[in-house]
């Protein structure tokens, strides 16, 4: 089991063996990792199909269903609600028969198994794996301090997580202190990677400004 090194804690007694293989029993037809728009947009097609996989389960390691993430910089200047970014009904998979599996990434794939395991503790096995993970943005060095820590002001706009993180007035939004957030990630027109400034990317009105001491 030397794959499972990262849970070495947990497969060592045999009584966390049993349990695991008791809950390896699980098994799905097809199982997605990462549930954002191409997965998305493969689920479409997939229950369309009069022969689609019995038992799909998903994971996501965000903490809502997929989103229209394009539609991030036009939340951020509040040119449209957040319901706009949302591509299904909240019981759109349930509706499908399609289990989604929120705020749990999946940390370790068993290819000998056919087993994935995630970060909160959940064994399934699969028949078909399709991997729709994404890609992480790109942080310059310069972006970082010495411990890979992203600088003060400076903020990945990649997610819901990020949006929430500089959009004024959400519960989760923290406040910089040069008065602007700088971003890293995707959504500039010259490509991923690049550091500009958050009102560039929206709009005007986008300008996060130093709220009022
Ligand atoms: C602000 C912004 C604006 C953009 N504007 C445009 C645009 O105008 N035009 C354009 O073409 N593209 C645009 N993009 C890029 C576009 O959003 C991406 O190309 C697209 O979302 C990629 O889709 P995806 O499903 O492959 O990946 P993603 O949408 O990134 O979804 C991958 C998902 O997998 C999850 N995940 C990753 N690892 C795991 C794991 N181990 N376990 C479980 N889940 C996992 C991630 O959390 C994520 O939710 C923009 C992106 C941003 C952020």
């Amino acid at each position: 089991m030397a794959k499972a090194e990262p849970l070495k804690a947990a497969v060592n007694t045999p009584e966390a063996l049993a349990a695991k293989e008791k809950r390896a029993r699980t098994e799905a037809e097809l199982i997605i990792i990462g549930n954002g728009m191409a997965c998305q947009r493969l689920l479409a097609e997939l229950v369309q199909q009069p022969n689609r996989p019995a038992r799909i389960v998903v994971f996501g390691a965000e903490a809502k269903p997929a989103y229209n993430r394009v539609l991030l910089s036009s939340l951020l200047s509040n040119e449209l609600p957040d319901s706009a970014a949302e591509l299904v009904s909240p019981d759109w998979y349930a509706r499908h028969n399609i289990e989604l599996i929120c705020d749990d990434a999946v940390v370790l794939i068993e290819r000998e198994r056919k087993l994935v395991i995630s970060q909160h503790g959940r064994y399934c096995r699969y028949q078909q794996l399709v991997l729709a993970c994404g890609a992480l943005p790109l942080t310059p060095t310069y972006a970082t301090d010495s411990k890979g820590n992203l600088q003060p002001d400076i903020c990945h706009f990649r997610n819901w997580q990020g949006f929430s993180h500089i959009a004024p007035g959400r519960p989760a939004a923290t406040t910089c202190s040069s008065g602007r957030w700088w971003f890293s990630g995707a959504g500039s027109r010259r490509g991923p990677a690049k550091i500009g400034h958050a009102g560039k990317l929206a709009a005007a009105r986008c300008l996060l400004t130093k709220p009022p001491a």
